[in-house]
Formats: structure tokens, sequence, C-alpha cells
């Protein structure tokens, strides 16, 4: 049903139509194995194509592993193996150097980049959730190119992300990204390991990311690459459910992202829903903590697009926290949509219809305009 060549329409099409676009880069890539450090000219290559993809107006960002690569040299020893607390020292040495590094490369092109360090617990917690979306919202809308990492510090087991390619993959769900890049020792995912098999066949498309094709990448490809194939394909289908498409593409090579805009051999997970819908999707598969009823002005600003302010809010009932999902209900008791809170309901109290400027002042603090942002409102 492929034709040969045809991941060349997607990567088109695909990096033609994006706004946001995260790329994974692993350590194997970053650090030059013989020096202990940086790929100072591979890392230039990427600063330019990253720089070309922002040209085109594209938000980007990394997700970039190394922290422990970087640090282990701490321990004077050639071990690769650290125990968890080695390894949460090193990270903690190395990740200063892997942002440096960054910077270093990025700024010379009048690129700012932030660090932007997270545990799975973030994800899950909806609060915290809400926060880190807003944080890397805003540093996009700022230009910058965050530097995404696990908080391998305090990440201990239950609450490790684990590997990068999955964090890569909540973080392009998070944002929204139309685009995973997943940069890899191989060009894709091929029907048996190529490097047994002569005859295996390269996959240019995966158009359902399912359990099928996750466990063919589990029993061909577990040495390959360093988080191995198997988390790539989990990670594209976390993002494909999320609405994103996932790419994998070698990544050992100089300007590694021209080259699959350029054509170049890739592999292309499909996404299988928009991300709205998948957002959208989530909002309605949780349970409602609380119902907020609108005035007439807030139900037409809501239904022309705009997000809830705390002004068209007349009353509610519930007790929730800020990331809990709530009911909008209009003047004639209808339920009209559901979002996610930006306050709790002691703050709400205080707030309900109060004007933007008012808010801080009711509150003490400066706090978000919107009581349900529109991107988080179900209709
Ligand atoms: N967070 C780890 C690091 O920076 C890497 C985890 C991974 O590569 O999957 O070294």
């Amino acid at each position: 049903m492929n034709l040969e060549n045809s991941w060349q329409i997607y990567s088109n099409k695909f990096f033609n139509e994006s706004k946001t676009v995260v790329v994974k880069i692993g350590s194997a890539l970053l650090i030059d194995d013989s020096i202990g450090d940086i790929n100072k000219s591979w890392l230039s290559c990427l600063a330019e194509d990253i720089s070309n993809l922002k040209d085109k107006g594209k938000k980007v960002i990394i997700v970039s592993s190394g922290a422990v690569a970087l640090g282990k040299k701490i321990f004077h020893s050639d071990s690769e193996k650290l125990d968890l607390e080695q390894s949460q020292a090193a990270a903690a040495v190395g990740q200063i150097k892997l942002c440096q590094a960054y910077q270093e490369h990025f700024d010379p092109l009048g690129i700012k980049t932030a660090q932007i360090l997270v545990t799975s617990e973030d994800s899950q917690n909806r609060r915290r959730y809400l926060n880190s979306k807003a944080t890397i919202t805003r540093l996009l809308e700022l230009n910058v190119v965050p530097i995404v990492n696990e908080n391998d510090t305090v990440a201990t087991d239950e609450i490790r992300f684990g590997d990068n390619d999955r964090l890569a993959a909540q973080v392009a769900s998070l944002v929204g990204a139309e685009i995973l890049v997943l940069l890899s020792d191989i060009d894709g995912i091929y029907s048996a390991d190529p490097k047994l098999e002569k005859m295996s066949r390269h996959i240019p498309i995966v158009d359902e990311v399912n359990e099928a094709i996750v466990s063919l990448a589990g029993e061909t490809f577990s040495n390959i690459a360093k988080g191995g194939m198997r988390t790539k394909v989990e990670a594209a289908q976390i993002a494909s459910l999320a609405g994103c498409a996932t790419v994998i593409a070698k990544g050992d090579l100089s300007y590694p992202i021209s080259g699959i805009v350029n054509g170049g051999k890739v592999s292309w997970f499909l996404a299988s829903r928009n991300p709205e819908n998948a957002r959208k999707q989530w909002i309605n598969s949780i349970k409602i903590k609380g119902s907020v009823f609108i005035d007439e002005g807030a139900r037409k600003a809501i239904e022309s697009g705009s997000s809830l302010l705390p002004a068209g809010i007349t009353k509610f009932f519930g007790r929730f926290a800020r990331g809990d999902i709530v009911e909008i209900i209009n003047t004639d008791g209808k339920k009209v949509g559901k979002g996610i809170s930006s306050y709790n309901s002691e703050e709400l109290e205080k707030i309900k219809g109060c004007s933007r400027e008012n808010i801080s002042i009711k509150l003490g603090y400066v706090a978000r305009s919107a009581f349900v942002h529109r991107d988080d409102m179900v209709l």
C-alpha cells in the first residue's frame, strides 16, 4: 500500500503545515564518547537546523538527554553502570554543562534557550500539568527554545519517565505539537532487524500505532538505539493519541532535521486525531468537581471562541482545586460545556463577577485572568 519514498510526501506536508515541533535528542548523538564531552560540530549543525525552522515561523522545543553522560566524569571511573544516587549526582553536574552547551550554540544565532526540568508527576498532577504547560507556552510565545530534560536529581523510580522518548511524547502532547522528531541511529522502523536480516523492509508510514507495531519494535530492535526502538514506538503511540505525528530519523549526520525536510529516508507514525480533540477527549473523560453558572455575555463570548473569565460567572456549586474539571451552565440552567478550572473554589468565591483588573486586588496576588482558558474547554 505504501509507495516507495512515500515518506517524502509526508515530510514535506507535515513540516509545511506544522506550527510546533518537538525534537528529542539522545546522549549518543550529543556526546562524543571518546572525549566524554559535547559533540560541538554536530550541535552547531543542529542549532542551524533549529534556526531554519524558527525562521519559517515554527515553535521548537528540544527534549535533550546528556546530563548523566556529561556529569559522570566526576566519578573518575570508566564503569558505564552508575547506581541511582551516582546517576543523580552525575546529572546534577552534567545538566549545567548540557544547558550551557545549548546556550553557547544557539546564542550566536540569536536564539534564547531556557531550561525546563520535569518528573512524570508533573504531567499526572493536573495543577503541575497546567503550570508547566503555561510556562512552556509562554516561553514559546517569547520565541525562546525550551530545553527539557527529566529532573534526574529528584526522580526516583516511582516518579520517573524513565526515558526521554516518552518524556518527549508527553511534552508534545502537553503543548499540542504537530510533529515529534525522534533522532535515532537508524532511519526508521523495519519489518525485522536490518542488521540481522538482509530482507528486512523499511516501513515508511505507520497509519495506526497499535500494539502490533509496538511489539514488532520490541522483538526486532531492542538493542539498536539507547532508548531502544520499542520506547520510540511507544512514544509515537502517545504522541499519535494526542494528535501529533512522529518521525523516526537518523540523527548521526550533519543537519539531521534539514535531512528530513529535504526528503531523507525516515518512518512517519501518523496522528490519530487532531490535538484539540485529544485534549477535549481527555477533559471529557474526567469527572466534574463543580458547576459554574455564567451570564449571557460570557455564553456568547465562549461560543465565539473566547476564554471564560471570572467576570462572567454569577454563581457556582462544588469544591474544586485548580486543574479540576468543572461544568459550565447558562442562564437557562442548560449545560453548555466543560473545562479545566484555573482557580480553586475558594479563589473563585472571591473573584466571581470580578473584572480582570480587580482579580489581583481581591486575591492579593497576581493570577491568570481566565477561569477556563479556551484551549482547555469543551463546548
Ligand atoms: N535524563 C537522562 C540524562 O539527561 C537521560 C534519559 C534518557 O536518555 O532517556 O542523562
